[in-house]
């Protein structure tokens, strides 16, 4: 089917011009499989942007943790996709669950910001996933299907989306799901895929896990068969990221 493995690190609010330099000089000397077995995509904080462009080996790739929902103009504080592929950022990282649930960022707002961002051409990592509660009462498919159902019906060509799962209640906590829990998900999204988009969307988008993957845990998980990569947060930041890279072997 011929689904590269993706590695994406998202580094959230996080760091100093000094740490983010040498995140950076430990990710370039790391020895991972080459760019034809794994996408490895790292998503700075946005001041952080032309310094990390700057400073990384171009085998890896950059996102933006964010963008605005349309074109820039009169909205103070935000960051337009134009803006993004002015600077030559080919990836965005959208509906974030920090996002969705600090910011309120609705199914529809997040659908609207995937749509945008890739009619100018950006690349985009499209994040669905559940909390704990939603999950205890057993509707986990249910709203991770009204998200990815948000973005569908507002895009025909999935070719440049990544579908990132990521349980809230993983996120950040140290509570990783099982990979039967991750593949039961992934399996399921990629069913959900078949039937309302088409079967090639289903068989080539790649949906990949997020949750305190670990340089520990993430072998078994991408052993999963619809496991296509990672999402990786608190260990992006950390020399155990490059271990995360090589679990695509
Ligand atoms: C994330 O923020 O996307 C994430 C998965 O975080 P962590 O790996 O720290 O759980």
């Amino acid at each position: 089917m011929g689904r590269k493995f993706f590695v994406g690190g998202n580094w959230k609010c996080n760091g100093t011009a000094e740490e983010v330099k040498k995140i950076v000089s430990t990710l370039n000397a790391g020895e991972v499989p080459s760019e034809d077995v794994v996408e490895v995509v790292v998503s700075p904080p946005f001041v952080f942007l032309g310094l990390v462009k700057g400073l990384l080996k171009p085998d890896f790739h950059i996102a933006a943790q964010n963008c605005w929902v349309k074109k820039g103009g009169a909205f103070t504080g935000e960051v337009s996709a134009e803006m993004l592929i002015n600077l030559g950022i080919p990836w965005v990282i959208l509906g974030h669950s920090e996002r969705r649930l600090i910011l309120n960022e609705s199914n529809d707002f997040v659908g609207d910001k995937v749509a945008y961002a890739l009619s100018q051409g950006l690349k985009v990592i499209a994040c669905v996933g559940e909390t704990l509660e939603q999950r205890e009462s057993g509707s986990t498919m249910d709203v991770v299907a009204a998200q990815t159902k948000a973005i569908a019906e507002r895009i025909s060509n999935w070719e440049n989306v990544v579908l990132a799962y990521e349980p809230v209640w993983a996120i950040g906590t140290g509570k990783v799901a099982s990979p039967a829990q991750a593949q039961e998900v992934h399996f399921e999204l990629r069913k959900w895929l078949q039937v309302n988009t088409s079967p090639e969307v289903a068989a080539t988008t790649r949906i990949i896990y997020g949750g305190s993957v670990s340089g520990a845990n993430c072998k078994e998980l991408a052993a999963q068969p619809d496991v296509d990569g990672f999402l990786v947060g608190g260990a992006s930041l950390k020399p155990e990221f490059i271990d995360i890279i090589k679990s695509a072997e």
